[in-house]
This record gives structure tokens, sequence and C-alpha cells, in this order.
């Protein structure tokens, strides 16, 4: 078995806005855990060394924006799921090596099964924004049988070096209406709603029976959430993302199932964005 690590920590820039914080400390008070998971603002040029000490003194955590895929290139070993994302959102040090894995995929892939009751099969999905939390979406639904995905993003660079990643999942399409259209599941891995009651797409342009999934989390959900569901449509916002992926990483790193209720009112009481 492995030691319980040294210290808790997320590695961000900015990383003050960061609910991990909360709902992990949350989790390791209600699992008698003395341990505190620490926020670390770390500039871009610091990230190395900060995550060599931090190998050195046997501590984990997670990493954030913008660290998530430099991370992955720093690691000495990656699990399959961050290999494919070409990302990292955990870490611990196992046999003095640090292990990179990313649980966003594992969060999200939960999040709709609780929306859909169900895995996809043969569906098409929107994938709206090709960063970090979008290559999750799309390593999760290539591994989704018969499922395709149609890609938007402002920067359409971008969506194509996503894409290339999984080339066999999924296409890139030039406009947010050309990628709703006929889908039957639509997220939302833009930071767009955020910080007001912006969307990313109307929701008039939705098909009849979709289900939407915004990944954006704010307390009171988000504009794109409420106004999908006054449409008659299921929609979840990215709360059940954000608990999965901070329980799966509690689990790599100290080996046990954390409370989610526990992390999820933790974050509903947070009363932030
Ligand atoms: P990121 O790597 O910085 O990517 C941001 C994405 O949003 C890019 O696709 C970007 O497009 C797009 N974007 C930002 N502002 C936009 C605008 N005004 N119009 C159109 N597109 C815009 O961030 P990320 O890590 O992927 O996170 C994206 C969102 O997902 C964030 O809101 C984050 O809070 C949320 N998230 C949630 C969870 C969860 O557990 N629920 C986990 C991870 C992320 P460009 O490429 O054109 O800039």
């Amino acid at each position: 078995m492995r030691r319980r690590p040294s210290r808790l920590v997320i590695l961000g820039h900015p990383v003050r806005h960061s609910l991990s914080p909360r709902f992990q400390n949350a989790a390791l008070r209600a699992a008698g855990i003395p341990l505190v998971y620490e926020a670390l603002d770390v500039e871009p040029a610091d990230l190395e060394r900060t995550l060599l000490e931090l190998r050195d003194s046997d501590a984990a955590g997670n990493v954030t924006i913008p660290h998530k895929e430099r991370t992955a290139a720093i690691c000495d070993t990656l699990t399959p799921d961050a290999r494919r994302a070409g990302a990292v959102n955990t870490f611990w040090v196992e046999d003095g090596l640090l292990v990179g894995d990313n649980t966003d995929i594992g969060g999200f892939a939960a999040a709709v099964t609780a929306l859909l009751g169900h895995t996809p099969t043969n569906a098409r999905i929107a994938l709206l924004g090709a960063g970090g939390a979008a290559a999750a979406v799309l390593c999760a639904a290539s591994t989704w049988p018969g499922c395709r995905v149609a890609i938007h993003n402002r920067t359409a660079s971008r969506a194509h070096v996503l894409s290339a990643r999984q080339p066999e999942a999924c296409e890139v399409v030039t406009s947010a209406l050309d990628a709703v259209r006929s889908a039957q599941l639509v997220v939302n891995a833009t930071s767009i709603g955020l910080q007001d009651d912006a969307m990313p797409v109307s929701v008039e342009a939705l098909s009849d029976g979709c289900a939407v999934l915004d990944l954006v989390y704010r307390p009171g959900e988000t504009a794109f959430v409420l106004a999908a569901r006054e449409r008659g449509l299921r929609a979840a916002d990215g709360l059940a993302m954000l608990v999965e992926q901070g329980a799966l990483a509690f689990e790599r790193w100290l080996g046990i199932d954390p409370d989610r209720k526990v992390m999820r009112s933790a974050v509903e009481n947070s009363g932030r964005g």
C-alpha cells in the first residue's frame, strides 16, 4: 500500500477562486484524516521546481488552470487517462516517482450518467470549447460505443489540435449551431456563463429531447442550464463533475472513498462561483 501523503495541495495561477480546498477539507475532516488541503498559487515559471519539491517531500494533490498540460510533461509517469488527455489534474508520489492522473474524465463520465441515467451509445455529442475540460470530455466520449463528437471552439486552431488527439471519434465544425444540430447531448466546456448570464448557444437551437451538461458551476445554476430546463430539456451544471473528480482524486491519494455528500454540501454552501 502507498504511504499517506505528507501534504495535499492544489497548484494553480490564480488559485484563490478554487472550490477544491473547501470540499476536500470537509471530506478530510469527515474521514478524520489529519491533513489540510492547501491552495498554492504557482507562477508558470515555478511549476517544475514546485512539483519536484513536492515529489521529494512525498506530497500529493491537484493541478488546475493553467498548469494541467505542462504538469503532464513534468510527471515521471502518467496513467492511461492522463496520457490520453495530455493533461494532469491529480498527482501523487509512488516509489519516489511523480505519477500524473486525470480524474476530470471519470468526473465528467459520472456527471453524464447521473444526468441521463446511462452511458450514451450511438449518440451525437456537441462539444463547445477546446481547452482542458474539453479534452477530458473527448476522452470520455471516445470510449462510448458509436458516439461521435462535433467540436466547436472560438479559436478554431485549438479545436483542430484537440480533435487530432482522438480523430476517429470527432469532427470540428465551424459554428456552435452546426455542433448542436441533431445532438443528443450538448456539453458546454467553455468558460461562458461563469461570470454572467451569457450562453454558449441559444437553447432554441437545441434538438427536442437533447440533454445539456454545462461544466460551469455557479451557485444558483447557470443561465444556460436554467434556460434549457425552461425549454423542457434535461440539464445539469458542473457541480456533479466537480465533486466526482475531487472524490476520485481523494481515493487515489488516500485509498479510501470520501463522503461525496459532505463534499457536495461544502460546495453548495460556499456561496461563490
Ligand atoms: P481553458 O483550458 O482555459 O479553456 C477555456 C475554453 O473556453 C476555451 O475553449 C475558450 O476558447 C473558451 N472560451 C473562453 N471564453 C470564451 C468566450 N468569451 N467565447 C467563446 N469561448 C470562450 O479552461 P478549461 O479548464 O477547459 O475550463 C473551461 C470551463 O470548464 C471553465 O468554466 C471551468 O470552470 C469549467 N470546468 C469545470 C470542471 C468541473 O469539474 N465542473 C472541470 C474543469 C473545468 P478559446 O480557445 O477560443 O480561448
